[in-house]
């Protein structure tokens, strides 16, 4: 045998081998913080516009009065929710329901014109994370003063800001966590039984829950809820097409990139028009390069846009170099008219007109529904009995809803039997928005109903109009 096929028979041990070029590769990376610089523009402004909207609505909405209660009110306790004229009880879960349809509906039809606009200007997480970056910037300065505080060591200045910043942020959680329940206790009981420390565990315990998470999520996950656990994001790719509006970087018209002067003849120098300032990296939310092309992380805000206008006209060229288009207009050298008329495609129809008939449907039903509603239980403790007059007797236990404003009397009656009646009270008085049980005994005068179940029906009217509910129930005749 040759030394070359000894060679050959060798047995190579495979571990020894792998241990050698063995490395341990991590999967975990650490989050890099990021510092989204402060711009201005117009995108800038209108975020800002609609965080005021949205923040009004939201701290105001649970101190405003109608009538003698709260307008919003969400009272779980007395399963009962109050919105402005409209009393809803649990029975008139359909149009919660029909309003949750309306709402994704809406979110799809929004998504396929508009992209992620909801993500960049009225997200919960986006209008929060930009109120607690502003306090941010007002305590520690803009973006590379916040870099150099992280950095420099410990210091009296260094603890009075990072004190001051989380003060203000926690005292902006505990409203928001106390705003919050107020949508589902009374707001003003609420803020006296506080103040007395009369507040039950449960009250206590959900404000500082909706504190807490205001405080994580927008002091410190920000983007990571964008980007990790936000639902939306992962399907709203589902919902682009090549018409939908996104923030874009115009790449023929900027690259090459490169760093020049004002003067520079940007033909004869082969550049683009980016002067590769990395501005718009600086004021992303998410910490993305939008030059890279379209990416998950992008929320749509169009800080990066609004920055890279402003660097255009100090050079003296034309805006837009970043902008809101579609895929198609970017392709096609589309004028915004163009682009504008693509809105009416097919998917965007077929959204509009689920959308509208479901508005419609829901409407409607709302309009025309009974303003009271009523529970019809049989009294289980006693199935039948005789009473001294010879009759044949139920029980049962009626809940009378009154949905209206006004207190009002509805009179009872029952059909289904011959002879059938109500021998208590025929008619039942309910308060404004208030329910009402009451004890009802109907008779059957004895041997006109054969043994068995027999279907009956309560006829509820309320006396003051002609609204009428029928309800069915069963009457028992024992062998
Ligand atoms: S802000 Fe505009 S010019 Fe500056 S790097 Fe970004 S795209 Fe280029
Ligand atoms: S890439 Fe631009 S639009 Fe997208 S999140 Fe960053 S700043 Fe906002």
């Amino acid at each position: 045998m040759t030394a070359d096929a000894q060679d050959s028979k060798k047995i190579i041990p495979i571990q020894a081998v792998a241990a050698e070029d063995e490395e341990m590769v991590s999967l975990y990376a650490a989050a890099k913080k990021i510092y989204p610089r402060s711009v201005e523009g117009i995108f800038a402004y209108w975020r800002w516009v609609v965080v005021a909207i949205t923040q009004l609505v939201f701290y105001g909405l649970p101190w405003m009065e109608w009538g003698a209660r709260q307008a919003v009110l969400f009272d779980l306790e007395a399963r009962r929710f109050y919105i402005f004229g409209l009393v809803l009880y649990p029975q008139d879960f359909i149009y919660l329901t029909g309003l949750l349809v309306i709402s994704a509906l809406s979110l799809f039809l929004f998504t396929a014109v508009a992209g992620r606009l909801w993500c960049g200007y009225a997200c919960p997480q986006t209008v929060y994370s930009e109120i607690f970056l502003w306090i941010e910037r007002k305590v520690e300065g803009d973006r590379s003063a916040r870099i150099r505080l992280d950095e420099a060591a410990l210091s009296t200045s260094k603890f009075g800001k990072k004190s001051l910043k989380h003060f203000l942020w926690i005292v902006l959680s505990l409203w928001t966590g106390f705003t919050f329940v107020g949508y589902f206790a009374p707001i003003r009981d609420l803020g006296a039984d506080l103040l007395l420390s009369q507040v039950s565990a449960w009250g206590i315990f959900w404000i500082l829950f909706y504190a807490f998470a205001t405080y994580g999520n927008a002091g410190f996950m920000r983007e990571q809820v964008c980007k990790y656990m936000c639902p939306y994001a992962r399907f709203q790719s589902a919902m682009f097409d090549h018409d939908t509006l996104i923030v874009t970087y115009d790449a023929e018209r900027g690259d090459p990139r490169g760093a020049r002067s004002k003067k520079t003849d940007i033909k004869a120098a082969n550049l683009g028009a980016c002067v590769d300032c990395t501005l718009c990296v600086q004021v992303c939310p998410t910490g993305i390069d939008i030059r890279n092309g379209l990416q998950y992380e992008c929320i749509g805000c169009g800080a990066c846009a609004d920055v890279c206008d402003t660097v255009m006209d100090k050079m003296g060229y034309e805006r837009g170099l970043v902008r809101y288009t579609t895929q198609n207009a970017m392709i096609n050298k589309w004028t915004t008219g163009q682009m504008l008329r693509r809105v009416a495609r097919p998917r965007v129809l077929m959204y509009t007109s689920f959308l509208m008939a479901l508005i419609i449907a829901v409407g409607m039903s709302l309009a025309m529904r009974t303003p009271f509603k009523v529970d019809v239980v049989r009294d289980r403790a006693t199935l039948a009995r005789i009473t001294e007059n010879g009759a044949l007797e139920n029980i049962y236990r009626l809940q009378v809803m009154n949905a209206s404003e006004l207190n009002k009397t509805y009179a009872l009656s029952v059909q289904g039997l011959n002879g059938i009646d109500i021998v208590t009270d025929k008619t039942v008085d309910v308060s404004a928005a208030q329910a009402k049980w009451v004890v009802v005994r109907v008779n059957v005068p004895y041997g006109t109903a054969e043994a068995g179940s027999h279907k009956i029906e309560f006829t509820i009217q309320d006396s003051a109009s002609t609204d009428v509910l029928h309800e069915k129930s069963v009457f028992l005749v024992p062998r």
